[in-house]
């Protein structure tokens, strides 16, 4: 089946529910069995149909499970508290002391501090790698290296990588290999189809859709499945069941949501690159990208999560610009239904690849809004921000 047609029908069986359309939130702990030979049965944690305590989760986890798993072309899915749960329980599942981790330098930053400081009070050691490196990254393996962790486009300034050429190399040397897909969604780019191990994102974002979730996803390879699922039950992670169903509720329109968030994120960054006081826009949409062509080869989709660069910015420029918005909001996580703005600085989280730049780098989410209200927003922010740096009246670029 294609991917509209999975996001509204997998992980659903309304005959197994009084034809209610979608499956009900179970709110469990306990779960009590009759017999001790029902007890003794009972030990198949996370199988479709059967629950064991409410910890491993219930039918309401399991049809979230089941529903990622379909779009992502994977064996089994495991829902977590939060994206980052997942990252981290995915990372602790191929790791012990001695080991070896490559990361992309472009990684999200609480996944960069996870190495930095966990992983590395146990032992595992860290290296990050451009995230333009492809099939180079064959040099950078270690006789300990575990784990090649991927994250395309990179969190903030959204360098895409030749995700094939990494998988392709790490199987050869019998690494695995980690994908943070939380930009894309399994709707715009599937992991495991491109030869990666496990696909994680966190459904906090264009999943939920609403900004009211935490939610983190796992999708895994037959081979990788068994010790994830150990990882996650180990370090004790479970996703709420209203939560769980929430994300199944947003999992229904993601695909027509994504498209609307692609259409006005690229109206917006086409717009942002004629201002005058826009040096630079990170899109790998956008033609002039240097991730444009291997975008295209491999996505299908851009999401509504983009940055761009001003020239030379005074701190009291940039607040008299984002201190007046109305329809972005200025705040942390991004994939809801409402336009955010935020500034962000990549320079204390790039060792591999060092950030240069001379003004401010400002994150956009384009939300579901009318574009045509968001560009006057920002340009009336362009028109505070010249004058409070005392530039002069400004002059519209269409
Ligand atoms: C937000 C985010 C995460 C973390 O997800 P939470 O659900 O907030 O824990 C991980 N990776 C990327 C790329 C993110 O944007």
């Amino acid at each position: 089946m294609k991917t509209d047609t999975l996001v509204t029908t997998a992980g659903r069986d309304p005959e197994a529910n009084f034809g209610v359309v979608n499956p009900p939130v179970y709110h469990a702990s306990t779960i009590l069995f009759p017999t001790l030979d029902a007890l003794e049965a009972s030990q198949h944690r996370r199988e479709p149909g059967k629950v064991y305590y409410g910890r491993s989760g219930t039918p309401t986890t399991f049809a979230l499970e089941d529903a990622v798993a379909a779009l992502e072309g994977a064996h089994r899915a495991l829902a977590v508290g939060s994206g980052v749960a997942a990252i981290t329980a995915a990372i602790f599942a191929f790791v012990r002391a001695g080991d070896h981790v490559l990361m992309v330098d472009s990684v999200y930053g609480p996944t960069r501090r996870f190495c930095d400081t966990v992983l590395a009070r146990f032992g595992v050691t860290t290296t990050y790698y451009d995230p333009t490196i492809g099939a180079g990254i064959a040099n950078l393996i270690q006789p300990t290296t575990r784990v090649i962790f991927l994250e395309s486009p990179g969190s903030l300034t959204f360098e895409v990588q030749d995700v094939p050429a990494i998988t392709a190399v790490a199987k050869q040397a019998g690494v695995a290999t980690i994908m943070d897909n939380t930009w894309a969604t399994p709707v715009y780019f599937k992991p495991l189809a491109h030869g990666v191990d496990v696909s994680i994102q966190s459904g906090t974002k264009y999943v939920g859709g609403h900004s009211d979730l935490m939610m983190g996803l796992i999708a895994t390879t037959e081979a990788a499945y068994a010790r994830v699922r150990q990882s996650v039950n180990d370090l004790g992670h479970h996703a709420a069941p209203d939560d769980c169903y929430l994300a199944l509720r947003g999992l229904r329109t993601l695909a027509v949501r994504l498209q609307r968030h692609q259409q006005t994120g690229i109206t917006l960054a086409e717009w942002l690159q004629r201002q005058p006081e826009v040096t630079r826009v990170h899109h790998p949409a956008l033609p002039a990208d240097p991730g444009h062509a291997l975008w295209r080869r491999d996505f299908s989709g851009a999401c509504g999560l983009f940055a761009f660069q001003l020239g030379a910015t005074s701190r009291r420029g940039l607040a008299a610009m984002l201190d007046h918005m109305k329809l972005f909001g200025m705040g942390y996580s991004w994939g809801g239904y409402e336009s955010l703005l935020l500034p962000v600085d990549p320079r204390p989280i790039r060792t591999a690849t060092p950030w240069h730049a001379a003004g401010p780098l400002l994150r956009v989410h384009a939300g579901l809004e009318d574009p045509a209200d968001l560009i006057a927003e920002l340009e009336r922010g362009f028109e505070r921000l010249n004058e409070a740096e005392g530039r002069g009246p400004r002059t519209k670029v269409a």
